[in-house]
């Protein structure tokens, strides 16, 4: 995956003093491949490949990192401007009813993400939605819409058969506007293929409706011919948002990464499978950070700096700078679990924890568990909770009886501290949760 392979470019530049333009631009020809290989656009991936070696090259390595989370941080923020920096609502604010245009081709998932968008704006923005299909092409196309509508509780335009997509539009508008919908979604048609017919009829519609939002929807799964189409799209069709479907499953993403180069709008939302709630906001800060396959360390680091006070956090980052990690810190950490919402939460989040969680659950763990680890540590003697390898078969027993657990349950403390370690060493390499929050500025 990208991710994989991004991760062995940076692995290779950790440990170095310095960052070396020999350095940037070895490590700068495998994350063009990974690009290539994640089905990113070629001008786009040498268009990104460029801003980053400028940008890295000759750039100062902060003290406390290395000259690999440099680099990981320069293409981490270049990714999220690539994706377009920041998060895109829908621009409703004008007289309603605030029309959303969807255009696409045949099999994107115009129609789905149509009633998903309506769904959303209803449930999360009260608003009152009309929907109406405009494809007279394909056979029970505005048919799908009303079931759709229907499921979700959304009304939609009555079917006239034989009625025109330009008169569908127009008699849309009239029956939004005198019906008082705040906003009125119009379901295009689609063709296989990008062709003259379907740009004209969608400018007609476009001219007639006048949308504050006309979203592109694109099947992520076609890679490069997703580009294609959007560069069509937005050679005649004024857009003002994407939208990715089947980001679900293996998508390679290399389509989000290039949408927004070839259309210069912002990607707004992503759907996420075929259920009708499967749509999600698109975060380029979260996409970028999961492309580097950091996303999840980026949460757990941001939701651990809002409850670990700072001097804290400089104890803990101390500790992991000499490798260090014992049945203190375990149990500060078991504490601050119990603070950010339990163990389950906050293991999801680790690297490395995510075997831990599964085998956790197994044995079905709750939250009580965290109590009784606590409790066990707590049992422990200061010399114990130093060294753990001071551990044997007696006093575990001792701790088992003094903390009301058993001797499993300490071996299986034993074993998550174990794991933990293994894990913090993970963090450790990165420049340690110091280094990390600094990193993510
Ligand atoms: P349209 O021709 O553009 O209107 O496409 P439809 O909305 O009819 O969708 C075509 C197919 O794609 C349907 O089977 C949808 O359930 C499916 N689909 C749409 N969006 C997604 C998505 O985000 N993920 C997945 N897995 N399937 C989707
Ligand atoms: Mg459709």
């Amino acid at each position: 995956s990208l991710s994989d392979r991004l991760g062995g470019v940076f692995e290779k530049l950790r440990g170095r003093g310095a960052l070396g333009e020999a350095d940037v631009r070895t490590a700068m020809r495998e994350v063009r491949v990974a690009l290539l290989e994640a089905d990113v656009a070629l001008p786009v991936a040498k268009d990104f490949i460029a801003r980053v070696t400028e940008r890295a090259i000759g750039a100062e390595v902060t003290k406390s990192v290395t000259p690999g989370q440099q680099v990981v941080k320069i293409v981490s923020d270049e990714l999220t401007t690539m994706l377009g920096g920041e998060q895109a609502d829908l621009e409703l604010a004008v007289t309603p009813p605030a029309v959303i245009m969807m255009v696409g081709l045949q099999g994107s998932g115009k129609t789905t993400t149509t009633a998903k968008i309506a769904r959303r704006l209803k449930e999360k923005e009260r608003k009152k939605v009309m929907m109406a299909s405009l494809d007279v092409n394909r056979p029970a196309a505005q048919e799908q819409l009303r079931v759709l509508g229907e499921q979700v509780d959304v009304a939609t335009l009555p079917i006239i058969e034989g009625q025109q997509p330009v008169d569908i539009a127009k008699r849309a508008l009239q029956a939004a506007k005198l019906q008082g919908f705040d906003v009125l979604m119009l379901d295009t048609a689609g063709r296989l293929h990008v062709d003259q017919p379907l740009m004209s009829e969608m400018q007609a519609i476009g001219e007639i409706a006048a949308p504050a939002e006309t979203l592109l929807v694109v099947d992520a799964l076609t890679g490069q011919d997703a580009v294609n189409v959007a560069s069509s799209f937005t050679e005649q069709v004024p857009l003002t948002g994407v939208v990715l479907t089947r980001m679900d499953g293996d998508a390679r993403g290399g389509a989000a990464l290039s949408m927004r180069a070839v259309t210069g709008r912002p990607i707004k939302f992503i759907g996420t499978g075929e259920k009708i709630d499967a749509l999600e906001a698109f975060d380029p800060e979260r996409v970028s950070g999961r492309i580097l396959g950091m996303g999840d360390v980026v949460s757990l680091v941001e939701k651990a700096a809002e409850v670990v006070e700072a001097e804290e956090a400089e104890k803990i980052a101390k500790k992991f700078a000499k490798g260090q990690f014992d049945m203190n810190d375990l149990k500060q950490q078991l504490l601050q679990m119990q603070k950010m919402g339990g163990m389950g939460a906050l293991m999801g989040m680790m690297p490395g924890m995510g075997k831990m969680k599964a085998q956790a659950e197994a044995a079905g763990a709750d939250d009580s568990m965290l109590s009784r680890m606590i409790a066990i540590v707590n049992s422990m003697t200061p010399k114990e909770r130093d060294k753990p390898q001071l551990l044997n078969a007696k006093r575990k027993i001792r701790i088992a009886n003094g903390s009301g657990t058993t001797v499993q349950d300490v071996n299986k403390l034993l074993k998550m501290h174990k794991e933990m370690s293994t894990a913090m060493k993970k963090i450790k390499k990165m420049g340690g949760i110091k280094g990390m929050m600094k990193m993510l500025g």
